[in-house]
């Protein structure tokens, strides 16, 4: 059977901290405050993957309060997560993200997000999809106060061996 996740995660600037998007640290005035790298595209990608699997969020897998997460790596976390993914004998078989935000620009970075996340999802570059945007200056992400993200994946929950294989 095929199952749908959807996440969102929103993540506001701050001085004096890295912009990491999809695992890239992007050039940018301000970056993002969180209790990890605040990767918030990546943030958003593990919740669809964990919705998914209806295995509750990233808040319950990876507590905010935890000192092991702080300033943690979210491309290892979402390793974690694709280990839970194999625990089940599921697999990620599509994921597509939209980033909304005003600056810094994102296009040029977008491929190697995709890597990235490919990468430590070990799943096909042309089953990730990045997509960037701004919101014509409206809203919280137009006013450049932060920024937010959403995913969505497709999980097939028996994946025949040829597609646990392209997985491996
Ligand atoms: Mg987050």
């Amino acid at each position: 059977m095929m199952r749908i996740g959807h996440g969102f995660d929103v993540h506001e600037f701050a001085e004096g901290r890295k912009c990491i998007l999809g695992g890239v640290d992007i050039p940018s005035e301000r970056g993002l405050l969180g209790h990890s790298d605040a990767d918030v595209l990546t943030h958003a990608l593990m919740d669809a993957i964990l919705g998914a699997l209806r295995e509750g969020d990233i808040g319950q897998l990876f507590p905010d309060d935890d000192p092991a997460f702080e300033g943690a790596d979210s491309l290892v976390l979402l390793a974690r997560v694709m280990d839970v993914v194999r625990g089940r004998g599921c697999a990620v078989v599509d994921c597509d993200c939209t980033v909304a935000a005003q600056a810094p620009k994102l296009a040029p970075h977008r491929e190697r997000m995709r890597e990235n996340l490919a990468r430590a999802m070990g799943i096909p570059i042309s089953s990730v999809g990045v997509k960037a945007t701004t919101t014509e200056r409206l809203g919280f992400v137009g006013r450049e106060e932060g920024i937010c993200a959403w995913a969505v994946v497709l999980l097939d929950d028996s994946p025949s061996p040829e597609r646990l294989r392209s997985c491996a």
